[in-house]
């Protein structure tokens, strides 16, 4: 149906479809004035400019404070990081030097320094520091804009329909009132940067790298955004817009029996309890976790708000972060990972550690990060443990590669609980630790690692890449990227068995945890908790509910048993086509539908 119209393929980043009129902003390049200024009137443009500085430090912080307001905390982290880029010595020192010595005015001095900064950005490939670019370029932009007072990004406020644009920066988005804006389509972005992580907390359809967008889109002119397959589909048909309405119209029930099920318990057919917790990497993503019936959170990742603020950051503002999003939670248990640097999440402040090695995936990563520096470490410890009296902190270590990493880290963990107790500061003493299962030498030894911990989780993204030796980040060597890999099962088997054995639970917090192909395998092989993006668990559950836990280990069994990865991608589909349906009631409970398919003791639909 979609070849023969002109469909602009972006990648979706928030699922929804929308129907609207586009809006393309495109305000092309600013324009400054120019000004030769005479000796005399230096120190009155340094005073105009140093004005305009504190209005927009200012401006940031009531930004920042409504965010914060509207629980958008981490958002609001961001614009903390513009606040400390007012501070920098560049806008400090710098320009009123330059106004000085160059007799300029200010706007054109930031304006120069700007496109130097950019220039040197642009060339830079780790995306955090290119981050840092669009920060630092963001707050020169709202100075520039003060002083030459043109209007701030509070017109987007006026904007109705979808917005397109080439980039958006993180203070417009901030504007943008989702009663008016029902979508947003970029030519650029990444899921990580900044402006994505606030348009993702808006809730409304996002499609990036929608080329040419701005091009071939009139303002005015009707749109189909689709969030899911990141479609864009400028001007579509009569017919065009039926099709899609239909699409639309069986999304949103599709979405609502979803949510029906997310107030269903997450139980198979014979009654075998499965955690479904939700992965999450900003404190606001709490609200849309528990929408969708997450039990608690299996995986909230702690690098984010390093990188946000772009440097370390103190024991109190961890504490703060960590209270906040267990209070979120209640009583629900929360999973935090302690710092997963290095590899491809490396940090600008990771001047100590060697910055470019030549193996990041293989070099100073994560847990080592930890065991070299272990001041970082033993701060987030603290807060951590500080934190657990606000809910129910779990601690998980990230890519423990063998026992005697894991003694020693709990060693360190152990020396700080006792240096709180001295001090008489409160924290949970049944706090559980965890270890991530992520390198295969930690799935062989997991009955031993299981021993020193409460629970294991695996860590299927870097399992998958260390197993198979295959750059996680590398698209040439994408293909070889394969989960359904008889050795990637084999040590999920082994893992998930060491864990069983010692009564412990043992989780899957990798992307496959919330693959329903791998759901009934997950299963079968003993895995108590699965963790994923929160809007994938209504589809997971979905699942779980239709199949029983006998069923699921026979074809984990089977599926052990195969040496073909062909053979096993199309036993799980096979499987998953039957159990994929409609959700199953329960015999003689009050849930409302009326089938037994797949009890345990039905007989196996996959053939192997
Ligand atoms: C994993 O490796 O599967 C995992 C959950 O950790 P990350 O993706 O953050 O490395
Ligand atoms: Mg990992």
């Amino acid at each position: 149906m979609l070849d023969n119209i002109p469909i602009i393929r972006g990648d979706g980043v928030v699922n929804g479809i929308v129907m609207d009129k586009a809006i393309v902003y495109n305000p092309g390049k600013i324009s400054i004035p120019k000004i030769r200024l005479v000796p005399d009137r230096v120190s009155d443009e340094i005073t105009r400019y140093k004005k305009a500085l504190i209005d927009v430090k200012t401006q940031i912080e009531l930004d920042q404070k409504s965010l914060i307001e509207s629980i958008r905390e981490s958002e609001a982290d961001i614009l903390q990081s513009h606040i400390m880029i007012t501070r920098d010595p560049f806008f400090t020192e710098e320009v009123p030097q330059q106004i000085a010595q160059l007799r300029r005015n200010a706007e054109w001095i930031i304006m120069d320094r700007l496109n130097a900064v950019l220039d040197t950005f642009r060339n830079i490939d780790n995306i955090y520091l290119k981050e840092r670019g669009r920060d630092i370029e963001d707050v020169s932009l709202r100075v520039i804009r003060r002083l030459t007072n043109q209007e701030g990004y509070a017109l987007v406020r006026k904007l109705e329909g979808i917005l397109v644009a080439k980039e958006l920066i993180p203070s417009m988005i901030m504007y943008i009132d989702t009663d008016k804006i029902r979508g947003i389509v970029l030519e650029m972005g990444s899921e990580t940067s900044h402006a994505t992580i606030l348009a993702k907390s808006l809730g409304i359809p996002v499609v990036i790298h929608a080329k040419g967008a701005v091009e071939k889109i009139e303002s005015g002119e009707r749109l189909i955004v689709d969030g899911d397959s990141g479609y864009v589909i400028p001007n579509p048909t009569k017919k065009f817009i039926s099709e899609y309405k239909k699409i639309q119209n069986a999304y949103k029930k599709h979405q609502k029996t979803l949510a029906q099920a997310s107030r269903l318990p997450a139980v198979t057919l014979d009654d075998v309890k499965i955690t479904l917790n939700a992965n999450i990497e900003i404190v606001p993503g709490a609200g849309l976790a528990l929408h969708q019936g997450a039990e608690g959170v299996g995986l909230f990742r702690t690098e984010l708000p390093f990188i946000i603020r772009n440097r370390l950051i103190s024991e109190e503002e961890q504490y703060s972060i960590y209270k906040s999003l267990l209070k979120q939670f209640e009583k629900r248990p929360v999973t935090i990972r302690t710092l997963d640097i290095g590899g491809d999440k490396l940090l600008p402040f990771q001047e100590s550690t060697p910055y470019l090695e030549a193996n990041p995936f293989l070099g100073l990563r994560s847990i080592r990060i930890s065991l070299l520096k272990p001041d970082i470490f033993r701060t987030q410890i603290r807060a951590l443990l500080r934190a657990s009296v606000h809910g129910r902190v779990k601690i998980l270590l990230p890519m423990i590669s063998s026992c005697e990493e894991m003694e020693k880290i709990i060693g360190i963990i152990t020396e700080e609980k006792s240096e709180l107790e001295n001090l008489g500061i409160p924290f949970d003493k049944d706090v559980q630790i965890g270890a991530m299962i992520e390198i295969p030498s930690a799935a062989l030894s997991a009955d031993a690692i299981i021993m020193l911990c409460d629970f294991l989780s695996i860590g299927t993204n870097d399992l998958v890449q260390y197993t198979l030796a295959v750059d996680r980040t590398n698209e040439n060597v994408a293909a070889y990227y394969i989960p359904e890999n008889p050795a990637v099962l084999k040590l999920i088997h082994i893992t998930a068995s060491a864990a069983g054995k010692m009564g412990k639970p043992c989780a899957v917090c990798g992307e496959l945890a919330g693959n329903t192909l791998f759901t009934p395998f997950f299963v079968g092989v003993g895995i108590t908790e699965l963790s994923m993006e929160p809007g994938l668990i209504p589809e997971v559950k979905k699942v779980v509910r239709n199949i029983s836990k006998k069923h699921a280990a026979r074809l984990a069994m089977e599926l052990l048993a195969m040496k073909n990865v062909n053979r096993i991608k199309n036993t799980l589909k096979d499987f998953y086509a039957e159990v994929s349906g409609d959700i199953k009631a329960r015999p003689g409970s009050s849930e409302n539908t009326s089938s037994h398919y797949y009890s345990s003791g039905s007989s196996s639909p996959s053939s192997s």
